[in-house]
């Protein structure tokens, strides 16, 4: 990759061996995600491993405002099936690295940061330099994106630096490399399984309850009643009704809330989430394409990262 720095191994001796037993003694807050539990997971076809009875810990960390996580998600796909993911579980970097690793099939650890809904600015960044210090104990290796907007991520890299463990550092590329990657994912209310995505960066697009930001982006009451009706009596084969009309009504969307459409194309990253369990069956599959299409139209990078289903 263009823009990496490595950075010299200092592999083994006392700080490495103390790493290892404190991060053996502090557990992570998730944990691992079992082979059991990410074999559970559906997934994109591609990439996937057989996760590695012994995996290397490998912390990808970097900011939320990150602008070409397209890199974050390159670079995980290219990562050795005897990986294990250390991340922070942040919006940005963090969550791209998380739901790439699951898509794979490939452990990970998350270490997110635990306060209260109302805890404030100074209580947040006290438990989230703490929550840096655990994850640069339990990497043996990391990769690290930066911009200038990145004094947590250089915490974490100053912590990794003090503990001689490898680092590779990546940094953002120019404007010309910048884009906004989004995932699609089953909503974190449905009530079907397999479980919805409950990590950063939702993107509520349902009528129901994605409200006036997601609401350019649903289809109408009227189509949605529809659609139900025939579900109801034709099974799937509805859905190849369903899907045109819904292209047509965000043609009408693209022309009335332009301004919408341009903030969403704005954005680094987001998931969006309806409930239907499966993306080939459900307006975010449809919704998905046009983005992209759209993306081409206003020159913006779009990349499809694919559906995850891991929380
Ligand atoms: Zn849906």
């Amino acid at each position: 990759m263009q823009h990496v720095r490595e950075e010299a191994a200092l592999a083994g001796g006392p700080a490495e061996d103390a790493a290892t037993d404190r991060a053996r003694s502090l557990r992570s807050v998730r944990g691992p995600r079992s082979p059991e539990e990410c074999a559970a997971l559906p997934t994109m076809a591609e990439n996937v491993m057989t996760p590695s009875p012994h995996p290397i810990p490998i912390a990808v960390v970097g900011p939320r405002a990150f602008r070409a996580l397209h890199l974050v998600r390159d670079l995980v796909l290219a990562f050795p099936p005897a990986a294990r993911l250390v991340s922070g579980r942040a919006a940005g970097v963090d969550v791209v690295g998380e739901i790439t690793m699951c898509q794979r099939r490939m452990p990970v650890s998350l270490y997110p940061v635990k306060v209260r809904a109302n805890a404030s600015r100074e209580t947040f960044a006290k438990a989230a330099f703490a929550r840096n210090t655990l994850v640069a104990d339990e990497a043996a290796e990391a990769d690290v994106f930066l911009n200038a907007e990145s004094r947590g991520t250089r915490d974490t890299l100053h912590k990794l630096r003090a503990l001689g463990k490898v680092v590779r550092v990546h940094d953002e590329p120019p404007p010309a490399e910048h884009a906004l990657l989004f995932h699609t994912a089953p909503h974190p209310h449905t009530r079907q399984a397999p479980r919805g995505y409950r990590g950063p960066s939702t993107f509520d697009i349902t009528r129901g309850s994605g409200g006036d930001a997601g609401s350019p982006f649903a289809p109408s009451e009227k189509l949605l009643r529809e659609a139900q009706r025939r579900i109801y009596k034709e099974g799937p084969e509805a859905f190849n009704w369903y899907a045109p009309i819904y292209i047509s009504e965000m043609r009408q969307s693209w022309r009335i809330h332009r301004p919408a459409w341009d903030a969403l194309l704005a954005r680094n990253h987001f998931v969006a989430v309806c409930y239907c369990i499966q993306r080939t069956c459900c307006h975010r599959g449809v919704f998905a394409q046009l983005l992209v299409k759209a993306g081409v139209r206003v020159g913006r990078r779009v990349i499809d990262g694919g559906e995850v289903t891991l929380w």
